[in-house]
């Protein structure tokens, strides 16, 4: 019983000194010259897209990487302009490790004048968008043509969409894949299985800093209502709450207007359970949660985001999975915990939420399976190192 919460002190302490501010600065990126196109509101797309650049990200390629967004425009510029370097100083662009990174000549002469942007920017939110804009845009340019756009994995040696478990999500939930922008097109990334199973519509990829993302997903949480969010999230100075805790009581103030028997009649919109995980590193999630608090209390007004922290879940999963494995700290993991911990609860008990856990856990496995086969095929060993890659916010809950 204490142990997670001792485990989320130890852990949280030294980062809770993070704020976007701090991850921002320490992580200089830029951008040439004010940009063209308007990062607030909704740039008229075809103004920013128009202009057909060579190799421009078009809106197809973009929403097959897994979302129904615009192509952000602050994405589009930066590619822009990694192709207008290209030209200027006549050296193709490269990608190095996972082709998310650009690497070479180019990079010496493009971090030179990222970083000159960079600083030029004024204040703190424009340098996070510039941030997570110019990696997203590196990360596209370098996967092109080399992952599959379904499953961020090598489309000719790793595809796995076709062992994918689809599933249809109870009607009354929805996920957020509030994502940090290192992790998108990562092949380990497990917040992606979400959508692959459930689909975008209810698995819903929101790009830590992308302000069309960050737009769409806000748009929804206010129509929801707070009373109606949570992030899974070992929140530290909030109290904690389990599933048990928040959705336990019977009858349950938020099945209040269903049948009892759950029948799949349509729902409002307002009624949609909104469940938001964090898809980053432990230390980039508290700068994602940090975010998250500063956007509810200017929706809100009030910063004290609602969390769930997962307890029984976990050892449920322990069950299906006795071994020490490493599907349990992940962000799909995490989701499983989520969907098996409702389960339990009579109320949700006749929703098929064991069934649509089942089904992101048997596309997790086959994740595991064609990332390990991977490394072998490449003659690396399936070392401790490899396991911990996929740290994240959800390990200390359920060491
Ligand atoms: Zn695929």
């Amino acid at each position: 019983m204490a142990s997670p919460s001792r485990a989320l002190t130890l852990k949280c302490s030294p980062c809770i000194v993070f704020s976007t501010k701090t991850l921002m600065d320490s992580k200089p990126t830029t951008l040439h010259r004010p940009f063209s196109c308007s990062i607030s509101g909704s740039p008229p797309r075809e103004a920013c897209t128009s202009g057909v650049h060579e190799g421009a990200i078009t809106l197809q390629e973009w929403q097959g990487w897994g979302t129904a967004s615009p192509v952000p425009a602050m994405v589009t510029k930066i590619v822009e302009d990694l192709k207008a370097l290209e030209k200027d100083i006549d050296t193709q662009m490269s990608f190095g490790g996972s082709r998310g990174k650009l690497q070479g000549d180019f990079k010496v002469q493009e971090d030179r004048k990222h970083r000159k942007t960079y600083q030029a920017l004024g204040d703190s939110e424009k340098k996070l968008q510039f941030f997570s804009a110019r990696q997203i845009a590196c990360r596209l340019l370098g996967s092109r043509g080399y992952l599959c756009q379904k499953c961020w994995l090598p489309s000719e040696e790793d595809c796995m969409c076709s062992r994918v478990t689809q599933c249809t999500l109870w009607n009354r939930m929805r996920f957020w894949l509030y994502m940090h922008p290192k992790d998108f097109l990562r092949q380990n990334n497990t917040g992606k299985l979400l959508w692959q199973v459930f689909g975008t519509e209810v698995a819903t990829l929101c790009l830590f800093g992308i302000s069309e993302h960050e737009e769409i997903m806000w748009n929804a949480l206010k129509l929801a209502g707070k009373s109606n969010t949570w992030c899974l999230y070992p929140n530290k100075n909030g109290v904690l709450k389990s599933v048990e805790d928040v959705f336990g009581q019977e009858p349950s103030p938020y099945l209040v207007g269903t049948d009892t028997k759950f029948d799949y009649a349509k729902t409002d919109e307002d009624r949609t359970l909104n469940f938001i995980l964090i898809d980053g590193t432990w230390n980039n999630s508290v700068a994602i949660f940090s975010r998250l608090k500063d956007q509810a209390a200017s929706v809100w007004g009030d910063g004290d985001f609602p969390c769930i922290s997962l307890a029984t879940g976990t050892s449920a999963m322990h069950k299906l999975r006795p071994q020490p494995s490493w599907d349990r700290t992940c962000t799909a993991g995490a989701a499983i915990g989520l969907l098996s911990e409702l389960q339990l609860l009579p109320e949700f008990s006749s929703v098929g939420l064991d069934k649509q856990a089942e089904a992101v856990e048997d596309t997790l496995v086959v994740l595991l399976e064609a990332l390990t086969n991977r490394r072998l095929r490449m003659g690396r060993s399936i070392s401790r190192k490899f396991i911990s890659s996929v740290e994240c916010p959800y390990l200390p809950l359920i060491v």
